[in-house]
């Protein structure tokens, strides 16, 4: 009898393995979605500087240009770009870069459609498309800053 129940239980636990392998494989999938780097932030006197922001622009596929113009109007404090990074006026900290430029790739970078981040931007008489390599939806942008 108390065979009976070992055997039961491991042939539960294997079969609970299998499940929980099937679960995380799904997962890694649909969470293997992009991933932004690290912002990397230094303070001198009233000042931000973002010093690897140009490793962003290049990840998301944005103008730079656009993307500083995207974060001063968030921070509504000027911003310069130089080299490779961007420095800000006042004292911003790591996690508001980072919230901030989630929000721009769900914005400005991610398919609406299915959700992929390797989109390109269109302009086409003044209304910008977003244009999905992945499933070529192409779905026009409501912000200015792609
Ligand atoms: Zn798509």
């Amino acid at each position: 009898m108390l065979r009976l129940i070992e055997l039961t239980k491991s042939e539960y636990e294997k079969l609970l393995k299998k499940i929980q392998d099937k679960v995380s494989e799904t997962r890694k999938v649909s969470t293997s979605r992009f991933e932004l780097p690290k912002a990397d932030i230094m303070w001198q006197g009233n000042r931000t500087f973002f010093r690897n922001f140009a490793e962003f622009p290049k990840v998301l596929r944005r103008d730079p240009e656009k993307v500083l113009q995207y974060l001063s109007k968030e921070f509504a404090t000027p911003a310069q770009y130089t080299g490779d990074k961007a420095v800000f006026v006042g004292k911003k900290e790591p996690h508001e870069f980072t919230s901030l430029l989630a929000i721009y790739l769900k914005e400005y970078v991610e398919c609406p459609t299915c959700k992929s981040p390797d989109t390109r931007v269109e302009k086409l008489n003044r209304v910008t498309f977003l244009i999905c390599e992945a499933c070529g939806a192409k779905s026009p942008l409501k912000g200015q800053y792609a």
